[in-house]
Order: C-alpha cells, then sequence, then structure tokens
C-alpha cells in the first residue's frame, strides 16, 4: 500500500529535517524534499500555494521570494466534529500558531525584511514554516526566489550568480525532487527551469516539468508538445497548470474556485483532452506523491542499515551490563555489576580522564 507508506514515512523525515535546522546543520543526511526553480515570475509561489491549497504565499508581478522558504506540509487527523483545523508555525517563532494565512503571508513578508530589507535585497537564509491540515499530502516544498538577469533596488551586481548558486546548494542534493517551472508563453528550449535542473539532474530522475500559464498562450498555440516531451524530453514528464492570474489574484479569486476553473479550462479545450493524466494541480500532486514514495523506498535500505548499527553498538554496550534475570540472586549480581560499572567511569571522570559516564 504506497499511500500509507508515505504517510507514515515522511513525517519522520519532516522531524529529523526541523531538528537538523534547529541544531544550526542543514541537510547533514539527505532528505526527500521538493523544490521549485525557475525564472521570475514563472510562477512558482504559484503552484505550490495550489498544491497546499491555501493562500499564504507572497507572489506577484515583481521579485517576492527574497529568501528560501522551507515549507513542511504535515497532515494532521481530521477532528472528531468534522473540523479541519490548519494552522502554520514558523520556526523562528515557535511558541505562535497561526490560523489566518493572510496572517501568514504578512510574516513571510516581514520576515523576509527583516533579514534583507525592504528593497528587493535577496538571502539565502532560510525562513522554516510547518502547516499542519488534514487536506495536504505530506510533504516538504522549498520556494526559492527567481532567477534574475538585471540587478534592481539593493540587489548586488552578481545577483543571478548569487541566486544561481543558492538554487543548487538545494536541487544539486540527490534526494531533492525538482519542480522546474517554465511558462507556456516562454520558449522552452529557453527555459531557465530546465536548464539549471539539467545540471543539477542531468539524468533527470528527479526534475519535473510544470508548464504554468496555459491560459495565455499566444491564440492558436498550444502545450501540446510542451506536455508530450517533444521539445525537451524529461524522463518524469511534464504537468501543464493553469493559476490564478494577477487580476484573479486582485480579485481575491479563492484557490478553490480557482481549482474549478482550471478543471473547466482542461474541459473546454479538446487539444488537451487525452493529456488528461498530466494536466491540472490535482495531478502535479499525485505524482509528486508517487514520486517522493518511490523515491523514500530508495533510500530505506540505507537508513535502516544506519540504524541498525547504531542498534548492535547500543545493544553491546547493554549486553555488558549484564544478562537480565528473574531471581533475587541473579538480579543483586546485575546490580552489582552496574554499580561497578558506573564507580570505574566516577572515578575515572573524577580523575580527569574526562570519559563521559555510560548511562544506557
Ligand atoms: P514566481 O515569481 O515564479 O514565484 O511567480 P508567482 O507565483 O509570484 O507568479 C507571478 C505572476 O504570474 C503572478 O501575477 C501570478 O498571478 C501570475 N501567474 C502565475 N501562474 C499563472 C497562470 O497559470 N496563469 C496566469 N494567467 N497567470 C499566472
Ligand atoms: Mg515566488
Amino acid at each position: 500500500n504506497v499511500l500509507t507508506l508515505g504517510q507514515s514515512v515522511i513525517p519522520i523525515v519532516n522531524k529529523l529535517q526541523d531538528i537538523f535546522a534547529q541544531i544550526g546543520s542543514q541537510s547533514t543526511i539527505e532528505l526527500p524534499q521538493v523544490a521549485v526553480v525557475g525564472s521570475q515570475s514563472s510562477g512558482k509561489s504559484s503552484v505550490l500555494e495550489a498544491l497546499v491549497g491555501r493562500d499564504f504565499l507572497p507572489r506577484g508581478c515583481d521579485i517576492c521570494t527574497r529568501r528560501p522558504l522551507v515549507l513542511q506540509l504535515v497532515q494532521t487527523k481530521r477532528s472528531s466534529d468534522g473540523g479541519d483545523e490548519e494552522f502554520g508555525q514558523f520556526l523562528h517563532l515557535p511558541n505562535k500558531r497561526f490560523y489566518d494565512f493572510d496572517e501568514i503571508r504578512r510574516e513571510i513578508q516581514a520576515e523576509t525584511d527583516r533579514e534583507v530589507g525592504g528593497n528587493k535585497g535577496v538571502s539565502d537564509k532560510q525562513i522554516r514554516l510547518k502547516i499542519s491540515s488534514p487536506n495536504v499530502l505530506d510533504i516538504t516544498l522549498v520556494d526559492l526566489p527567481g532567477i534574475t538577469k538585471v540587478p534592481v533596488g539593493d540587489q548586488p551586481s552578481d545577483i543571478e550568480a548569487r541566486i544561481r548558486t543558492m538554487i543548487m546548494s538545494y536541487i544539486k542534493l540527490p534526494s531533492c525532487l525538482i519542480l522546474a517551472v517554465t511558462p507556456a508563453n516562454a520558449d522552452l528550449a529557453n527555459s531557465d527551469a530546465i536548464q539549471i535542473a539539467g545540471m543539477a539532474d542531468p539524468d533527470g530522475y528527479r526534475t519535473i516539468g510544470v508548464i504554468t500559464k496555459l491560459d495565455i498562450m499566444d491564440r492558436g498555440t498550444d502545450a501540446r508538445n510542451f506536455l508530450l516531451g517533444k521539445v525537451i524530453p524529461l524522463r518524469l514528464g511534464y504537468v501543464g497548470v493553469v493559476n490564478r492570474s494577477q487580476a484573479d489574484i486582485n480579485t481575491n479569486l479563492s484557490i478553490k474556485d480557482a481549482l474549478i476553473a482550471e478543471e473547466k479550462f482542461f474541459q473546454s479545450r479538446p487539444v488537451y483532452s487525452d493529456l488528461a493524466d498530466r494536466c491540472g494541480v490535482p495531478q502535479l500532486a499525485k505524482k509528486l506523491n508517487q514520486i517522493l514514495v518511490q523515491h523514500i523506498k530508495t533510500v530505506l535500505p540505507g537508513l535502516k542499515s544506519r540504524i541498525s548499527t547504531a542498534l548492535v553498538s547500543v545493544a553491546k554496550e547493554h549486553a555488558s551490563f549484564g544478562e537480565i534475570t528473574e531471581s533475587k540472586a541473579g538480579q543483586g549480581a546485575l546490580l552489582l555489576n552496574i554499580l561497578s560499572k558506573y564507580s570505574e567511569a566516577f572515578t575515572s571522570m573524577i580523575e580527569g580522564k574526562n570519559e563521559e559516564m555510560s548511562t544506557s
């Protein structure tokens, strides 16, 4: 049962990631996560938001995403009264639960400004946000600043190189799945997303192509050849999506209505009717989950052997304390054995050998 495996394994992985971040070490073991890459305004944040199903990311025409946002989705149980409580928590504000997703967006913006100022500055310092909800797949997503060519505002002259380095630091990890986002109204053969993803993942084992803005292509053109991989083939293929336009955002079109509109869009376009499995945000979510589960299955044996090794050494230490026994005499002997071990350790500590007392 593939789905159950994913849902039970990924929360553990997420917890590990939180712990690593808290102790200040990033990715000492390489854990599966999903990063979005592409040029500025290609629709990266919109795609992530649609996958989460909630409005909470800064997005728009300008450079909105200026620090990496590590977004951990945690699927919670639906409460018995049928309510579906959803809330966000930031690592930098651990004691506060955000129930208002507009407030989450404002906090992302405020925390971005705290680090890099209000004038388009970019930093590689992460913002970590955890969203708990019964309505999400268990997955960790990374929203990254887009590739830009010309420095604006407070950006240094080498902004493009810096952003590329930042993006590479995430997507070069063999465990990172890459959503390479390209708008359908641009030339796929010139896609920054496909280019940088290809550098990180030349064999294409962990890159999914996402084509956005299918709704605003030139009249008379369509994205069939993109989606079919006829322009640039990708092993894991492409999914085409229609996100909200800037006008939709300005009029506060809800994400739910946007998903309905997307479905209608594909239903009303005969050119996409035979490509249903490559069209729409729900298909992207499905594909992602399948790939992630497959991915975890392949890394499981390695994790397992690491844990077994640790287990063997703990068991050895445990055995050195003697057999566990039921009889009074046996228990007395065991206790004596443990005490003498402790006193040995204690003595050597006092003698300044600086060894830690063994406690297990
Ligand atoms: P990012 O810079 O890659 O994160 O891009 P954003 O998600 O911030 O989107 C940039 C702009 O493109 C916003 O104004 C979005 O409303 C718009 N946009 C994104 N996806 C689509 C789409 O599929 N169709 C249309 N019409 N507009 C989109
Ligand atoms: Mg963005």
